[in-house]
């Protein structure tokens, strides 16, 4: 996953090193003395991530990587401080200025190159769901409401109980973190419910063989429960192997054993608001997905859903060799009632009309309102006699009572005619391709449906073909 990744570091040497290495590692590099021509080439063009020196002049280092992260053209660009790091806080300054990350100099190579791996990978996915987000607003969606924020669950697992209450101290001035212990024995499998906001694991060697832990991140990014749970993995200091490894498999951030509860709490409250974003953004584009199948008056599936999903059924009728029944349905003289009443009583009697259906239909067939007043609905394993008796049933459904609207002012008698088609009993040439015989389906549909309609409606009609 190559990035354009620009360096900020007023050593010449430094940068000259630094580039060769990201350069052999496949990333595009722009290299920056200070702060004041990194602006201006962010300005060029956005880079993936941003290396930053914050040694020589730390304020002013600090400063910018506020700035960024304020900015929201950029405040998701991934930012790695490096330093000496040598006074107490100093990492935490980093930390508290918006860093993703902070390396102490000299910087392993193999630490480096695996956290811009991490990163670069989770500010893609942060990309990606962004622009789905955008399409779905595109397409005219409302801004999902913010919801009641419950606080955050940091599950804390280990093997050493110690640990478990550690990690309760170490966020016991956080008011809105709860910290839930799950303690495991290695080699034993993981406790079956993990579901939590960040997952805080032991790596400590002490406490997790490294293979283990290596099993572990593997199979918490995998499980549905924790999958998209942020992972910060507690390991010693050094170990720039199983750090880098770490990193490539999964866990989001890195602490050492040492760290102080300060540096540990801002790195936990720094993920867990990336996953809270995540969320939101996933949820946002899962109920815009509704949204795109739905009919919003009816809240039935609509034609985009009800076309391709007719094709699966019709596969699937086809393989199994069953016979599947189709119909359209279209509401009498519609026209003359949105005339007499008006198209908000119209309105009403459209939902009405699909709440009938909806109780009216079992949950394998497909409903959907495929035009203004007309449904279709699909029932699987049906012939012909059983497809009449429900188109017949589904007209009675309507016509049997009248519907009340607008404050219950008039009895409105409302009826529906039905065209019906049905699937040959066996794969003949025009239906072995789902696609033709989705669309031959609901054309001889269709077509039935107009033989209904002049016969004097309000009545079943049977495709002849
Ligand atoms: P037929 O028995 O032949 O089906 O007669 P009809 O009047 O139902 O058929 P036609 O296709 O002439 O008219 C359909 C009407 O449905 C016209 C349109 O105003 C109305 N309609 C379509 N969509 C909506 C809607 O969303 N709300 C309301 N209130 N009316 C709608
Ligand atoms: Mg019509
Ligand atoms: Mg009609």
């Amino acid at each position: 996953m190559p990035g354009d990744i620009l360096i900020v570091d007023s050593v010449a040497t430094n940068r000259i090193v630094l580039k060769v290495k990201l350069v052999a590692a496949q990333h595009r590099v722009r290299p920056c003395a200070d702060t004041a021509s990194a602006l201006a080439e962010i300005a060029t063009a956005l880079p993936d991530l941003v290396v930053l020196d914050v040694t020589t002049d730390s304020a002013a280092a600090l400063a910018f990587c506020r700035r960024l992260k304020q900015q929201a053209e950029t405040a998701l660009v991934p930012v790695i401080a490096t330093g000496s790091f040598s006074r107490p806080g100093d990492r935490v300054r980093a930390l508290e200025a918006g860093a993703d990350d902070v390396l102490a100099r000299p910087v392993n190579d193999q630490i480096l190159q695996a956290r811009i791996r991490s990163l670069l990978r989770a500010r893609d996915a942060n990309l990606e769901l962004r622009l789905r987000e955008d399409t779905r607003r595109a397409l005219g969606f409302a801004e999902a409401p913010a919801g009641f924020d419950p606080g955050a669950t940091v599950v804390a697992l280990s093997p050493d109980p110690r640990f478990l209450r550690c990690a309760d101290r170490k966020f016991a001035g956080c008011r809105n973190i709860r910290v839930r212990g799950a303690g495991f024995s290695p080699g034993a499998g993981l406790p079956g419910e993990l579901s939590g906001d960040l997952l805080l694991v032991d790596g400590r060697d002490a406490a997790l063989p490294e293979a283990e832990l290596y099993r572990l991140l593997s199979e918490l990014r995998s499980r549905s429960d924790t999958r998209n749970a942020a992972i910060l993995v507690v390991l010693p200091e050094g170990q720039a192997t199983v750090q880098a490894m770490a990193l490539d498999l999964g866990a989001n951030d890195l602490v050492t054993a040492g760290a102080s509860a300060q540096e540990l709490v801002l790195r936990a409250t720094g993920l867990i608001a990336d996953k809270r974003r995540n969320d939101a953004l996933r949820d946002t584009v899962r109920s815009g997905l509704r949204a795109a199948v739905t009919d919003p008056l009816t809240g039935l599936f609509n034609r985009r859903y009800a076309l391709p999903h007719l094709e699966n059924m019709a596969g699937r009728a086809t393989e199994a060799n069953h016979r599947m029944a189709v119909m359209v349905l279209d509401i009498d003289h519609f026209k003359d009632i949105n005339d007499r009443y008006g198209h908000a009583a119209g309105d009403e009697i459209l939902q009405q009309v699909a709440g009938r259906l909806r109780d009216n239909v079992r949950a394998v067939d497909l409903l959907a309102r495929i035009g203004g007043e007309e449904f279709l609905v699909a029932i699987p394993e049906s012939g012909a006699d059983h497809a009449r008796q429900a188109a017949e049933r589904l007209c009675q459904v309507i016509s049997r009572a009248p519907f009340y609207v607008g404050g219950d002012a008039h009895a409105i008698h409302v009826t529906m005619s039905i065209g019906v088609s049905l699937s040959g009993p066996d794969p003949a040439p025009l239906l072995s391709k789902a696609t033709a015989a989705t669309g031959d389906l609901v054309r001889a549909a269709d077509l039935a449906l107009y033989a209904a309609k002049g016969s004097g409606r309000n009545t079943v009609s049977l495709s002849a073909a």
